[in-house]
């Protein structure tokens, strides 16, 4: 399909889009992911075709590849292309390559990337903030003490949810986005909340999902018995059964 029926015609070559690019507006870029390295190049060649032909204003959603590496000159072609972008869907380790592009991205209301950070957020935090000033969801996982809560709360004004799905924080933390003015929803879903000593010990350990590392004698800290009475009360939080739950029991 790549090799022959684009060089046909334009109505060829526009199906052959209307194939891998099916949904008008949405920018996944996840089925390269599945091809054999010999038809990449061949789809980023219609990448480009699609973004120089298509209407800028139509793209709303952005997913990038999970496994193939995408070139900073290619991100920018994209970021360059989609001004009006909204949803940013990230499932990749590096994040730092795709910073250049939030100049463009004026217009993101929601940035979620569910893959355990490595490394600090603030820089990634800290562009949002500056370019994206109505960002209203984020989601991230990661190791979240009260200095990395500050700095969200500090950099996100407009935040109206936040999804920490599968992090480990402190309570401090968790009390620093419970003040957070304009925050309505917190998904906590399989987060452990511990002490700032025992999230020290996660930093250095880190490699694999926080909530995953196991350190004998230590317990997570119960939202009923020890969280609950602490929170304002005015936001929704979203958890799971602690001890019931299935991914999390180890650590109650
Ligand atoms: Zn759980």
């Amino acid at each position: 399909m790549f090799y022959s029926i684009s060089r046909v015609c334009k109505s060829w070559c526009s199906a052959v889009l209307d194939v891998l690019f099916p949904s008008t507006g949405l920018l996944d870029l996840t089925k390269v992911d599945t091809y054999p390295e010999c038809l990449r190049k061949e789809y980023m060649r219609f990448l480009k075709i699609l973004l120089d032909t298509r209407p800028k204003a139509q793209w709303h959603t952005f997913v990038p590849p999970h496994t193939v590496w995408l070139k900073e000159h290619a991100i920018l072609y994209i970021a360059q292309r989609s001004p009006c972008l909204k949803f940013l869907h990230m499932n990749i380790l590096r994040l730092d390559p795709y910073h250049m592009a939030f100049p463009y991205w004026k217009n993101l209301k929601e940035y979620s990337c569910p893959i355990f950070m490595l490394r600090g957020s603030s820089d990634l935090i800290s562009c949002l903030g500056n370019y994206c000033k109505n960002l209203q969801h984020l989601g991230l996982c990661g190791i979240i003490g009260s200095e990395t809560a500050s700095f969200i709360v500090k950099h996100l004004l407009e935040l109206e949810s936040l999804s920490l799905k599968k992090s480990s924080l402190t309570l401090d933390a968790l009390l620093i986005f419970d003040g957070h003015a304009k925050l309505r929803i917190l998904d906590l879903e399989h987060c452990l909340f511990v002490d700032a000593e025992v999230l020290k010990l996660f930093y250095r350990r880190a490699g694999v999902k926080a909530w995953l590392l196991k350190k004998p004698g230590t317990k997570a800290k119960k939202w009923n018995e020890e969280i609950h009475e602490k929170v304002s009360g005015n936001k929704r939080y979203i958890h799971c059964e602690e001890a019931l739950c299935l991914e999390c029991s180890w650590a109650y």
